[in-house]
């Protein structure tokens, strides 16, 4: 069989490789996407080399163009270069062998069948020769390609050697069963449950990028669910683990908050591709076993959840090595309100709650209305309709309020240097309690949100407060 190395990279990539006199493949993810049909998305393509791949990087890169860049990874026997709008990565083949406890490879040159041997999947460990006389040549050892056929994902090699080798594989095997909607085979998946524990010695950094790229998948609730079942979500993420469970007393049930969390994840995965908006909704209900209550009046209730489920954030964020900025606070923003549309939603609302929560979310009202939309995963369609009805009319006073009021990015109409220069005081308490009753008068819809209301309470509250206006005096 051959395939066809369309673009012209391959033949200059061939030429020079066939001018050094070593023998270079195609491997893994582009032949896979390339079978597949599937868009190259990050255009990565690796080439291993039977020699020295740092050598043939650097000379291959020269003779195309000698002002390309190549970027060495020493300790990996790997370079990278840019090339048009790909990116190449070349690696010699390896004979590896990782020693028990540690990541670390133990490494020696090797054949294209050694390599292929430590490659992760047989769909992945798929070549193409792009050297003259076989070029296009298709090399598959482990019958990768009906493995492509039956969408299955199976190692190469014994499981229990393939996982001991770099346990990351164990997650990396979920993530292409979520990405490609492939079923994990039977031998490598018992092989996972049962050297889940292993996952342990993987870097932080190693697993969130497969984490995040389950929660990037169309349908992340797969992923997760193959992550539960084979015992590694509790090992990686806890607090998601600990969601699961259904507690019932006096015949009342609550739901089942892990199997909702995903499907809320899902429901939002199908409006946007904002990978924090998805954490917002894995992590929106985070709180809720421990607040978890049951009164024979009431019922179950998860009074606070919100609220602590943002505070929560920071620490889990720091664990699983995710950033601790503005995205962070983004997601935590989201949690700790994804309950007040639903509270606008039942109440009779108040222009005030409105503006109250136009203010909180600020640019960020769009993305919560999706949350609270998405967070509806009643099988019940009357009622699902009858929710999504109300968040329509909530979303419409959101309009409404916005285009009279104009609070998404609240500013202040008179701000801390008008007061200090009006009343002559130093910055202090005195500024930020008449700032306070400014901005509490505007979203109570006391005042308009307008300089001239705004300087009036200004001078009033002022008084209150026993200061007085400045005279301006001329200057000469
Ligand atoms: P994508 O880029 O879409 O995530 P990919 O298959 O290209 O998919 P990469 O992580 O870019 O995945 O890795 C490139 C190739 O390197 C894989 O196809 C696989 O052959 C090999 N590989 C990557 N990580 C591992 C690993 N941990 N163990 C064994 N082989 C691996
Ligand atoms: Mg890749």
């Amino acid at each position: 069989m051959h395939i066809c190395l369309n673009d012209k990279i391959f033949r200059t990539l061939s030429e020079v490789v066939t001018a050094e006199n070593v023998k270079a493949f195609v491997i893994g993810g582009w032949v896979r996407d390339t079978i597949l049909k599937r868009e190259h998305a990050d255009k990565d393509i690796d080439l291993v080399v039977l020699g020295n791949g740092i050598e043939i990087a650097r000379k291959t890169a020269k003779r195309i163009n000698p002002k390309i860049r190549v970027s060495v990874f020493k300790n990996f026997g790997t370079a990278m270069f840019r090339c048009d709008d790909f990116e190449i990565e070349f690696v010699g083949a390896r004979k590896e062998s990782y020693v028990r406890g540690s990541r670390k490879p133990a490494v020696e040159d090797g054949s294209l069948k050694d390599d292929q041997d430590r490659r992760d999947f047989t769909i992945n460990a798929m070549a193409v020769s792009i050297n003259k006389e076989t070029f296009g040549e298709f090399i598959d050892p482990f019958d990768g390609i009906s493995d492509l056929k039956n969408k299955i994902i199976r190692t190469p090699l014994d499981p229990v050697r393939t996982f001991s080798d770099d346990p990351l594989r164990m997650m990396r095997a979920i993530r292409f069963a979520t990405q490609l909607n492939f079923t994990i085979e039977e031998k490598t998946y018992k092989s996972i449950t049962e050297n889940a524990e292993r996952i342990k010695i993987v870097s932080k950094e190693r697993i969130i990028t497969e984490l995040n790229k389950i929660i990037m998948c169309d349908r992340p609730s797969t992923g997760f669910i193959l992550l539960e079942r084979s015992g590694l979500l509790h090992l990686i993420f806890p607090e998601l683990d600990n969601l699961k469970g259904v507690e019932k007393k006096d015949g009342k049930a609550h739901k089942d908050n892990f199997h909702h969390s995903i499907k809320v994840l899902d429901n939002i995965s199908k409006h946007s591709d904002n990978m924090w908006l998805r954490w917002a909704a894995l992590l929106h209900d985070i709180a809720k076993p421990v607040t978890k209550k049951y009164t024979p009046e009431s019922g179950w209730s998860f009074h606070g959840h919100e609220f602590l489920g943002s505070k929560m954030i920071p620490d889990i964020f720091r664990r699983l090595k995710l950033p601790l900025n503005d995205r962070m606070k983004y997601v935590q923003k989201l949690v700790d309100l994804h309950l007040r549309p639903i509270v606008l939603s039942q109440e009779e609302v108040t222009d005030s709650a409105v503006r109250r929560l136009l203010f909180e979310a600020g640019d960020d009202i769009d993305d919560l209305m999706a949350l609270c939309e998405a967070d509806i995963t009643s099988k019940n369609e009357e009622k699902k309709t009858r929710h999504l009805e109300n968040f329509k009319f909530v979303r419409k006073k959101l309009r409404e309020i916005e285009e009279k009021d104009a609070l998404r990015n609240f500013q202040p109409p008179v701000d801390g240097t008008e007061i200090i220069e009006t009343f002559g005081v130093r910055p202090g308490k005195e500024v930020g309690i008449i700032k306070t009753a400014i901005r509490e008068a505007i979203l109570d819809g006391i005042i308009p949100n307008e300089h001239e209301a705004a300087r009036k309470l200004m001078l009033v509250k002022g008084k209150e407060i026993g200061l007085k206006p400045v005279r301006k005096t001329a200057s000469h």
